[in-house]
């Protein structure tokens, strides 16, 4: 008899455990997938082209109904896992009956962060996580009337970008002094501000919130130094939280997010979590590619494979507002390490590699990001660059002409 495993969230981490486990262990389960969201498994990333009219909705979802069926999986969407009975080995769904499980996969993901700022329930304030966010932005992007974003990192990029495609006036509010602060050193940043503002969107640094003005609807931000920006509309994109409440309540360990160990697993036997829900060794990862690698180590453990997850090099590679950017490893520069720059804003590019102990140990790129992974693989590997040192800000093909053909 196949052993009932439950995955509690239909998100992307979730979608990738049952692929790996349908290739480690077949049959050996019969998998269940509770899901809160009124959809098939998506790909959360794609929100930002659907929000800037480059995807459809319906492309977005990463396997079809048939994918599900041909595995066995039994997914239940539009259903809310309410509590977790450790003892007695059950789940509890909102409105209807528990499920048993023998073994129990939390993959809840997280929720973005709303400020703790007066006027933050006013009407018009808004998120930007998941389709529903993105419906209401899409009908505020149709109306063109000016909208505040708060967050100057990824999230608040994407949403400014997708609601400035649409002929919204946008001003972007960042606490700090630079853009994506956590992934690009101060030049980096200041080209990406420029590329963005280039776009058509305002942005303001240093800028903190102080309020939310309005009679009910939002009419305005006020920031604590006095500045005052007329919008109808408030994005909040200033971070997310991991939705832990479920794991808290059942007496699993949890800190920021759900605390796991090398094989992904709670405090409580064969209980498990993964994607942006758990914290592995003090980290909770707010990115796919650690929720993928994370997922391939569980599933082969739970095939009963020897294997355990170290924590994941995080890399960022993508297009913010269009534009390409990515930034690994230590990227501003730590002691004793060295930096080869190469930047040019008239093209809008700008490149740094940082070298410590004769191995690449970060990398930032603006614009031109076409050998972002042959870097990124460098900075894992950890090897001697020394032999393509001249080279290797120049790009693959010129350091290594032979292999990039
Ligand atoms: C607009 C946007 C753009 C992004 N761009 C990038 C990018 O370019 N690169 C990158 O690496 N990452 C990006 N991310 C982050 C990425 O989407 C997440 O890291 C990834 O989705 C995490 O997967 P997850 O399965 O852990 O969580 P999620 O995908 O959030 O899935 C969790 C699911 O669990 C459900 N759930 C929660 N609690 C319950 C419950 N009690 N019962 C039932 N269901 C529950 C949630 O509703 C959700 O559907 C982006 C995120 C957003 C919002």
């Amino acid at each position: 008899m196949s052993e009932p495993l439950v995955i509690v969230g239909n998100g992307m981490a979730a979608a990738r455990l049952v692929d790996e486990l349908s290739k480690t262990s077949l049959g050996r389960y019969a998998v269940a997938v509770i899901g809160d969201e009124p959809r098939l498994a998506y790909n959360r990333v794609l929100l930002s082209s659907v929000l800037a009219g480059e995807t459809a909705s319906h492309e977005i979802e990463l396997r079809p109904a048939s994918w599900w069926r041909d595995r066995g999986v039994t997914v239940k969407y539009g259903s809310l896992a309410s509590e977790i009975d450790v003892g007695r080995r059950e789940l509890k769904i909102a409105g209807e009956e528990s499920i048993e499980f023998s073994r129990l996969v939390l993959a809840t993901g997280s929720t973005a962060l709303r400020l703790n700022v007066p006027g933050a329930e006013l009407s018009g304030v808004h998120t930007f996580r998941d389709t529903r966010d993105v419906d209401i932005l899409l009908a505020l992007a149709a109306r063109k009337k000016p909208v505040v974003v708060i967050g100057g990192g990824l999230l608040g990029l994407e949403a400014a970008y997708g609601l400035a495609k649409a002929g919204t006036p946008v001003t972007l509010l960042h606490l700090m002094d630079r853009l994506m602060e956590r992934q690009l050193d101060a030049p980096a940043a200041a080209l990406l501000k420029s590329l963005v503002e280039r776009k058509g969107i305002r942005v303001l640094l240093n800028a903190n919130t102080a309020r939310i003005h309005g009679e009910g609807r939002v009419e305005g931000v006020e920031l604590v130094d006095g500045r005052r920006i007329e919008a109808e509309a408030v994005i909040f994109a200033a971070g997310i939280r991991p939705n832990v409440a479920l794991a808290k309540e059942a007496g699993l360990s949890v800190n920021r997010g759900i605390a796991v160990d090398d094989h992904l697993q709670t405090s409580a036997e064969g209980i498990f979590a993964l994607g942006e829900c758990a914290e592995h060794r003090g980290i909770c990862y707010g990115l796919v590619e650690p929720a993928y690698e994370q997922a391939r180590v569980l599933a082969q453990h739970l095939a009963g494979k020897a294997t355990s997850y170290p924590g994941s090099v995080v890399a960022t590679n993508l297009k913010v507002s269009g534009v390409g950017v990515f930034s690994a490893g230590d990227f501003i520069g730590a002691d004793g390490s060295e930096a080869i720059v190469l930047s040019d804003s008239r093209r809008g590019t700008y490149k740094k590699l940082v070298i410590a102990d004769g191995k690449l140990t970060g990398a930032v790129l603006i614009g031109e990001t076409s050998d972002a992974l042959w870097y990124l693989d460098m900075i894992r590997a950890k090897q001697s660059v020394a032999l393509i040192r001249k080279e290797m800000m120049f790009g693959r093909s010129l350091a290594q002409p032979a292999k990039a053909a």
